[in-house]
Order: structure tokens, then sequence, then C-alpha cells
């Protein structure tokens, strides 16, 4: 998937008091499955319900109650691994990792430690100016998440909320390839709209439906390079883990103020101790929250109530088989076929409905023209009012019909943005639009003639100034077109005006 044609980003500098220090992180994205039923019961994972209405025995860490794998979620992970062009693992298996949840009943969080269902792939993050960094992803595992305490409804009591637990997960580890903060965000972004193109996740930070574990360390300038070609960790600071990030803008403010912590303590000749950190976007400070544990400190071992779970190459190649054009195949094919921009094209693709309803606007039409309706004024007028493509009340057919008129002549692209408010207001068709309200551009080049003599013949001190500067001949068109209500063909009246003046 590496486009040759893409030069690698430079990597972000900070400037300590010593030295320069370049920027290195790595993510752990945490993505729900887009799955009705929970990994290992049947419980509902509807969010918002009603606390601990969405509970099975097994969720509750009842005796006695056994988990039963949910394939539907192992066919979204698989499809996840083949969206991000990464190697499907046909045995996996699932791990304990012990610890005290007072949110996850039964003791332990059920993950794939040793044997993950999908191994190395790869996503492609575009920073614009031609620039591109390939992140490789190590790994994704699927594991349940916790419930969640309440410990703001009362001030001697804390609650638990048991419905996410259970919920499947699938936890993207990229390997540490990302170089700056706006690096980081744009790779979640990427790995989002991937996860939405694929449907196997919605993408949903606000509900904490994908948040992100950064790892942030900072090295010397050549560090990296020394790492890239070795392999050799060595090669880099200590990291810290910077937990639970569900903001596009919070992630990139606490990388750099980790980083800029970081600078302090070496060039104060202090060392960074590896831990998790959680971010303060109040102060703007990340503060410590425990010291990392090492995986021992869990005794992971294999799940005894799970067998190890074995897919056939047949229901792999099955799934591949139903994946759907992804962004960046959707994104070239804009750009060949249409003649977009880059930028138009990204745009365009940034969310699968927009992508569709562009196509329809854009079929056997001018693909730019399209484009610029889509982007400037559907997109600027549903901004407006907070809409989404979905709930557009001009529909892709009808935006398609306005184009059309603008292109055969029938009305210019002043009158047409009249005709789209008409139609976004009251859901009526352009063409009956146009129709009724009268709105058809003037080509007949009689009426035209008729409002340029009128116009001349009012007006003997312009006219001697315009055939003395042939540019002035602008404010007859502009007279022109006011008498006409704009509907002349601009075209048509410039050319008529200067015959008539002589020029
Ligand atoms: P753990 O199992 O302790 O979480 P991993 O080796 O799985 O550790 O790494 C977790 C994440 O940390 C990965 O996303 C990886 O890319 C990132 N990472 C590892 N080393 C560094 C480093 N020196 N700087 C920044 N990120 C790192
Ligand atoms: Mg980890």
């Amino acid at each position: 998937m590496l486009d040759l044609s893409y030069d690698a980003p430079a990597p972000k500098v900070i400037a300590g008091a010593q030295n320069d220090w370049e920027l290195v992180i790595g993510l752990e994205v945490h993505a729900q499955v887009s799955s009705k039923a929970k990994l290992f019961s049947g419980a509902s994972t509807e969010f918002g319900a009603e606390p601990n209405s969405n509970v099975a025995f097994v969720d509750a860490g009842m005796p006695g109650m056994l988990p039963v794998i949910n394939e539907g979620c192992v066919a979204l992970a698989v499809k996840t691994g083949l969206g991000l062009n990464a190697q499907i693992n046909l045995v996996s298996a699932f791990d304990r990792k012990n610890y005290f949840y007072p949110d996850l009943p039964q003791g332990y969080q059920i993950s794939q430690l040793y044997h993950p269902i999908v191994g190395e792939g790869e996503v492609l993050v575009e920073m614009g100016n031609g620039t591109a960094r390939t992140v490789r992803i190590e790994r994704i595992h699927l594991e349940q998440d916790a419930g969640k305490s309440i410990h703001d409804m009362d001030p001697n009591m804390s609650f638990v909320d048991l419905n996410r637990t259970g919920v499947a997960l699938m936890e993207i580890v990229s390997r540490p390839d990302i170089r700056g903060p706006e690096e980081a965000a744009a790779y979640v972004l990427k790995l989002r709209q991937i996860l939405r193109y694929l449907g196997t996740c919605d993408g949903n930070m606000q509900n904490g439906n994908l948040r992100a574990d950064v790892n942030v360390s900072i090295c010397k300038p050549g560090d990296y390079e020394k790492y890239q070609e070795t392999q050799d960790f060595s090669h880099l600071g200590t990291r810290c883990e910077i937990k639970n990030m569900n903001s596009m803008r919070f992630i990139q403010m606490a990388i750099d103020v980790e980083a800029r912590r970081q600078i302090a303590l070496i060039e104060d000749g202090k060392e960074v101790v590896q831990e998790t950190r959680l971010y303060d976007p109040d102060k703007n400070e990340t503060r410590s929250m425990r010291s990392k544990e090492e995986a021992h400190d869990y005794r992971y071992f294999p799940d005894p109530d799970l067998l190890p779970l074995e897919i056939e190459q047949g229901w792999v190649d099955d799934i591949k088989a139903s994946l759907p054009e992804l962004p960046d195949q959707k994104k070239a094919r804009f750009i060949s076929d249409f003649g977009l921009s880059d930028y138009d094209a990204s745009v365009l693709t940034a969310e699968v409905a927009n992508a569709t309803y562009f196509e329809k606007v854009a079929e056997g039409r001018d693909g730019k023209l399209a484009a610029n309706w889509v982007i400037n004024e559907l997109f600027g007028r549903l901004k407006k009012e907070d809409h989404t493509i979905e709930d557009s009340p001009v529909s892709a057919d009808q935006l398609g019909e306005l184009i059309g008129l603008i292109k055969s002549g029938d009305i210019s692209g002043k009158i047409a943005k009249e005709v789209f408010e008409i139609a976004y207001t009251t859901g009526r068709n352009p063409a009956e639009i146009v129709e009724t309200e009268g709105m058809k551009q003037v080509t007949d080049t009689g009426a035209i003639e008729a409002a340029v003599d009128e116009i001349i013949a009012a007006n003997p001190a312009q006219v001697e100034k315009a055939q003395a500067n042939p540019k002035l001949v602008g404010w007859f068109v502009g007279q022109v077109m006011k008498a006409t209500g704009g509907k002349a063909n601009p075209a048509a009246v410039n050319q008529i005006v200067s015959a008539k003046l002589g020029l």
C-alpha cells in the first residue's frame, strides 16, 4: 500500500535549552466492535440504556457461568485486519489478565496477549503537501471492555454500571512510527475513517467507542533512524503512556506538553520513569497515574474456559471478498475519474455517505462542477444548521438536476445559488423552480440588444469614456445584468455591448 509518490513528512522537533529533540509516538487504539451483543454473552451493547440492564450472568461474574465466543465479533475483527492490509492469524487464543477491576466482576479481563487474531498491517497517513507516513500496525487483539464506576453521584458511595462490561473491543497497536502531535491525530482520524468505511466500529469518540492510549518518548535527531535500521528500542527514549484519550485536540495537546515535560527532566539531569499518566485538559498537564506494570504482574495465562480460536482460510477469503472500497482507493478513483484535486477528493471521501452522494451528483456530469457544488454550497449550507448528508433537504438527484441546468446554459451560476436556496428550504425540484419563477437565463440576443440600446442611449457620457478606455465596458455589462434581473447570459451581454460601442 506504500505510495511512493509521497515523501515522508519531517518529524516534529522541539528545541530544549541544550538540544533539539524529536518526538516518537506509538498508539494503542481501543475500538468498540459494532456488534449488538457482547464478546462472550448475548447481552445488548446498546449505549445509554438504564444502568445494569444489559448484563448477562457471565458479565456479572456469576460462579459457573461460561463465556461463549460471539462469531460476529470475530468476523468484524478479521474484517478490520483485512482493511488494514494485515496478516490474519488462523489460530489465536484468549488469555486472562488478572487484576482487581471493580467494574469487571469476574476479576480478570479476557484478552489476547500471546496469540492475537490479527498481526502486522499498515495505515497510510496523509499529511498534506504531498507528504504521508506509513504507520505500521503491530497487532490487533480482541478483548473485553470493563464497566463504569461512578463516583460523582453520592458523597459517600460509589456506583457501578456493568452495561459496558464484556463489550467487545479491538485493541489496535501501532509501532512507534508517529513523529508528531498532528501526525498522531491524523493517524487516529484515518483509522477511524477506515473503521467507519468497514462498518466494524462507529468511531464515536464522544461515547468512548474509540479511544487511544498515547505512548510518547523523545530522542535526539538521528537516533530514530538508528532504531529504524536495527529495530532496536534502546536507541529510543523511555516512554510514558497517556491513557484514555478521546479527543483529537487533547491528543495533540497532551503529546506536546508530555514531550516538553520529558525534555525538561532529561536536560535537568533526571530520568523519565516509564509509567501511565493522565492528561488534565484544564491545567494542560499530564499527571502520574501508576507506574507501568510488567506483563507478569497480571499473571496472564490461557483462559481455560475458552478453546483456542481456529478460523478457516475460506471464511477469511469470503470476508475479504465482501470488503467495501476503502478510502485510499476511493480517493484515487475520484481523482482519476472525475479530475478532482487531491484536496477535494479527500474532503469528499472523508465519510462514505458523502462520497456516495457526490458520485450520484457527478455521474454523467461535470465532476469538478459537481465537487464544487457539493463541497462549497451543500456542505456549507448543511454545516450552518448542523445537518449531515443523511438529512440533506436537497437530494443528490436534485443537486444533479441543478448542475445540469447550469451546464446547459439555462441558468447562470449566480442564479443557480438562488435556485439552490429555494430547493434547500422548500424541497422543490430545481427545474420546476426555474420554470415557475421565470429564472431562465435570457440568451435571446434580441432581448439583450434592446436592453443594451436603452442603456447606451441613456448614458452618453459613459459611452465616451468606455470608447476611450475599453476596460470600462464592464460598467455597461453590469447595468444590463441589473436591468434583466441577472438573467441575461453574461458572455452574450459582453459581446453585444462591445460590438455596439465599436470596441
Ligand atoms: P506494553 O505491552 O507495555 O503496552 P508495547 O510494547 O505493547 O508495551 O507497546 C505499547 C505501545 O507503545 C505501542 O504502540 C508501541 O508502539 C509504543 N512504544 C513502544 N516504545 C515506544 C517508545 N520508545 N516511544 C514511544 N512509543 C513507544
Ligand atoms: Mg499495551
